[in-house]
């Protein structure tokens, strides 16, 4: 298929204008100038025109789709106490098809074309293998008593082939977090999985309580569930110290102490801010100047419609402009495109329109004529997006879809 625009924004490069691109099974082939084709790309009979401006699908580095159906849940004023609330929520309104349905329109209306997505093992899996989103999944594992641990994740295992049947899918069973885990089979996954792993890590002052003090409300909810084991290190990172490796997406790390950052630092890791329920949950606030300091990347993501306002990553970018002035269009750009990418350990293929990688591209009509400065504040602008493609293949049905 070859698809000619009026202009292409790609993160940390010029804009382009007039672009043709050649696209072939699910791959971007040539990106050129008309008469720059290669003969073979001009003979493709399927033609397209788009009136507008492409830019690469963005990125959602961490969310949990299967809560799309838990919006306005109120904020009861403590964080175990939501995790209570979210787990009486669940058992009440199981996840569906359905509601997987629901997240995966509201994630393409608001530009995301690939999505990591931490996944509940009780959850129906279905519709994920038509699922017209690129996705790292991660297959949570929790659990404080190691029986249980163990069987999640011997469950979670038994879903790698079922994941396997959609190739946009990358499955991975992967530890929830530190403190939700038994530390025998986290340690045991961290052995046996060398894939990208994704740990909700320094999230909330519970947790860094926790592990600080050892006390705490978080120390009080873990062992009301039958765990009497006290942490030894002083965070969920210094926990993971002995075993810590590049490929750890750290998400949320709004606690972290100098040793966090010192570790993430020194092994290249990414960290996925998520402002939406950043905002939702009160915390601290994210420590996006010292991840500067030490060019640290930092992705974004949504998290969940329970503790986020949308799933959209315009609006994700949107806050992120709101929330931190200082911070230029392209660089948050670049967190919702080439930092996401690295974030989901596929820098080439996604964030960026380039030869070999993936056709995961959106688009905004336009005829007014843009420049470097105009085309992303046209992005973020945006209420949703008005063409959207992944793998190759045009997904604007869901793009005209009511809130199911
Ligand atoms: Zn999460």
């Amino acid at each position: 298929m070859l698809i000619r625009a009026r202009f292409l924004k790609n993160p940390q490069k010029d804009l382009i204008k007039d672009p043709i691109i050649w696209i072939k099974e699910g791959k971007i082939q040539e990106i050129a100038f008309k008469e720059k084709l290669s003969s073979q790309a001009k003979a493709d009979p399927k033609q397209i025109d788009f009136p507008g401006i492409l830019y690469p699908g963005l990125i959602n580095a961490h969310a949990h789709l299967e809560l799309s159906h838990l919006q306005a849940l109120t904020y009861p004023g403590s964080f175990c106490r939501w995790i209570e609330k979210i787990l009486v929520a669940k058992s009440k309104f199981p996840s569906s098809q359905k509601v997987f349905e629901k997240g995966f329109a509201l994630s393409l209306k608001g530009g995301t074309t690939t999505i990591g997505e931490h996944f509940s093992l009780d959850s129906p899996p279905e519709a994920w293998l038509h699922s017209p989103l690129r996705a790292r999944i991660f297959g949570e594992v929790l659990g404080l008593k190691q029986e249980l641990a163990n069987l999640l994740y011997q469950v979670a295992l038994s879903l790698k082939p079922v994941f396997k049947q959609n190739p946009k899918i990358f499955f991975t069973p992967s530890p929830h977090s530190v403190h939700a885990l038994e530390a025998e089979t986290l340690f045991k996954i961290l052995k046996e999985e060398n894939n990208l792993l994704s740990l909700h890590l320094a999230e909330s002052q519970a947790e860094d309580q926790y592990f600080k003090e050892k006390t705490g409300e978080m120390a009080d909810f873990i062992e009301l569930r039958g765990s009497a084991l006290k942490r030894q290190a002083s965070s969920a990172i210094q926990e993971l110290k002995q075993r810590w490796r590049g490929n750890l997406l750290v998400v949320h790390g709004n606690y972290l102490d100098q040793e966090d950052f010192d570790l993430i630092q020194s092994h290249g890791n990414v960290i996925v801010h998520c402002p939406l329920s950043h905002a939702y949950f009160a915390h601290q606030a994210f420590p996006l100047k010292e991840t500067q300091k030490r060019k640290i990347p930092v992705a974004l993501g949504t998290d969940s419609l329970s503790s986020a306002s949308s799933l959209s990553m315009l609006e994700v970018m949107r806050s992120m402009k709101t929330n931190f002035a200082f911070l230029s269009l392209e660089e948050i750009f670049t967190m919702a495109t080439l930092h996401g990418a690295k974030g989901l350990d596929l820098s080439g293929q996604v964030g960026e329109v380039i030869c070999g990688g993936y056709a995961d591209l959106i688009a905004l009509k336009t005829e007014e004529s843009l420049n470097q400065k105009t085309a992303l504040e046209k992005l973020f602008k945006a209420k949703q997006v008005d063409w959207v493609m992944v793998n190759g293949e045009i997904q604007n049905h869901y793009l005209n879809q009511d809130e199911l």
